[in-house]
């Protein structure tokens, strides 16, 4: 294969130069980077002119696919106008205005005011720092508890990440740091017990958390947060009845609810959003990615007039809510995510993940069937494969995430990009694929997992 000097000085240079998010920095030394130079609808293509279908989105998050013109015209109009301001001490623009607007109409009724942060992890930040300071307001200062859940993802700041329920995110990084309580994951496959039904499963974990909030006190505990469907972590939807619990206790003891719809908002699991798919009403939510597609670095938190009246009230007491970032509400990100979602009324793509569901679903609870396979799961258009050494018995390989790095390999090989967790493949493709699109991941998996299997039996790995 041709290998062109520009990437081999690149990849050095790579090397030589960088700290990569979530990656094995001495084994990325050894094999060096994918560079991936440019991209076009649901492709993208290397530094060597290999092509890859981007099975996960980047990272979960390129709705509208990577070549969309009019979201590149917008920000140079935006950025011609007004490439910057701030949002600080009452100065405001029209983007953020109307994208703030614009989100308060889409999400569910009850979510009445916005702030925009540059990421998702500093939207949840600002969600744990405006829940305490909305409990102080009150007069409740002990009132400062979250309730998270083991492999859950909130990002990986100091605050967010202690919310985070996984241990690569928290080991040797001396998190958690904020007071939080890790409930079970609510993952059937894995985490029910043998014989016990999906919806007696989430019996019993709202009936653990309701002890957990009586043994903290209901009076030091602030908010529980959860992904509806639990993405990085595995994706894993939740057990029937588990939300409608969760909401119901949190009710019951005056715990606000927090949905993190970074991965499930906009219509990837086929409903606008995912507290919507599993009926269950959030006091504030977190948004990020498919708002703008990754374009542009946005995220932002919605919560409930009763929150903004007590904090705007607090300000007044301060002079001043003492939180905002620099890009708050970033003028060419705003106007980009307001062109972002206009593309996709337009296109209906939360429409075209809900009408091309069945197929997705039903093609991985096919690729379910094989040998390597323990569980296939999903909702919507996001999905994963879980391999296990023994189907049967549901025994994971040891080490977890030998054959998951083996899979990826195989699957850049056939031209799919998905994301090994451990030994999990996750699919979480664009939003406008077609059933064609569909037909050829799943192909391309199905090959992955042949070659997969071929190298574990041969390697000897068990
Ligand atoms: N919450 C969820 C549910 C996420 O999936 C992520 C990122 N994958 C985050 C928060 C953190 O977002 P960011 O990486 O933008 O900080």
């Amino acid at each position: 294969m041709f290998v062109s000097p520009l990437s081999n000085s690149l990849a050095a240079a790579d090397i030589a130069s960088t700290l990569h998010p979530n990656t094995n920095a001495r084994l990325h030394e050894k094999n060096g980077p994918v560079i991936i130079e440019r991209g076009d609808g649901i492709r993208v293509w290397d530094t060597n002119g290999k092509d890859y279908i981007e099975g996960l989105a980047g990272l979960w998050s390129v709705a509208v696919g990577f070549s969309e013109k009019r979201l590149a015209d917008v920000a140079y109009q935006q950025m011609l106008k007004l490439p910057y301001y701030h949002t600080f001490a009452s100065k405001a623009h029209e983007p953020s205005i109307r994208l703030a607007e614009k989100l308060i109409e889409m999400t569910p009724a009850g979510l009445d005011r916005v702030f925009f942060t540059n990421s998702g992890s500093e939207a949840n930040d600002t969600i744990v720092k405006l829940v305490w300071y909305y409990n102080n307001a009150r007069g409740l200062p002990k009132k400062k508890k979250f309730l998270a859940r083991n492999k859950g993802y909130h990002g990986i700041t100091v605050a967010s990440g202690s919310l985070t329920g996984l241990p690569v995110n928290h080991k040797d990084f001396d998190l958690p740091a904020i007071p939080v309580r890790h409930l079970t994951c609510p993952h059937h496959y894995r985490f029910g017990l043998p014989g016990e039904s999906e919806a007696e499963f989430a019996a019993r974990l709202v009936a653990e958390a309701e002890a957990v909030f009586l043994e903290e006190g209901p009076d030091t505990i602030a908010a529980f947060i959860g992904e509806p469907l639990m993405a990085a972590g595995g994706v894993m939807p939740p057990p029937e009845g588990y939300w409608q619990g969760i909401e119901a206790l949190c009710r019951k003891y005056d715990i606000l609810l927090v949905s993190d719809e970074v991965i499930c908002g906009f219509g990837r699991l086929g409903t606008p959003f995912g507290c919507q798919k599993y009926g269950f009403k959030p006091d504030i939510m977190t948004v990020s990615k498919q708002i703008v597609s990754s374009y542009m670095p946005l995220a932002a938190l919605l919560f409930s007039d009763e929150i903004y009246q007590v904090v705007a009230d607090n300000t007044n007491k301060l002079n001043s809510f003492g939180h905002g970032f620099t890009a708050s509400g970033h003028p060419v990100a705003t106007a980009v995510a307001l062109e972002n979602l206009a593309i996709m009324e337009e296109r209906d793509l939360m429409g075209n993940a809900a009408r091309l569901e069945a197929t997705f679903q039903s093609g991985l609870r096919r690729l379910g069937a094989h040998p390597l396979v323990g569980e296939a799961r999903g909702a919507g258009l996001i999905g994963a494969l879980e391999l296990v050494a023994d189907k049967a018995t549901k025994r994971p390989f040891d080490p977890i995430g030998r054959v998951g790095a083996i899979a990826t390999e195989e699957g850049h090989a056939a031209g799919l990009i998905f994301r090994a967790i451990g030994d999990q493949l996750a699919l979480c493709p664009p939003l406008i694929v077609n059933e064609a699109d569909i037909t050829e991941i799943l192909a391309r998996m199905e090959t992955t997992l042949e070659r997969t299997a071929a190298r574990v039996a041969a390697e000897g790995i068990a």
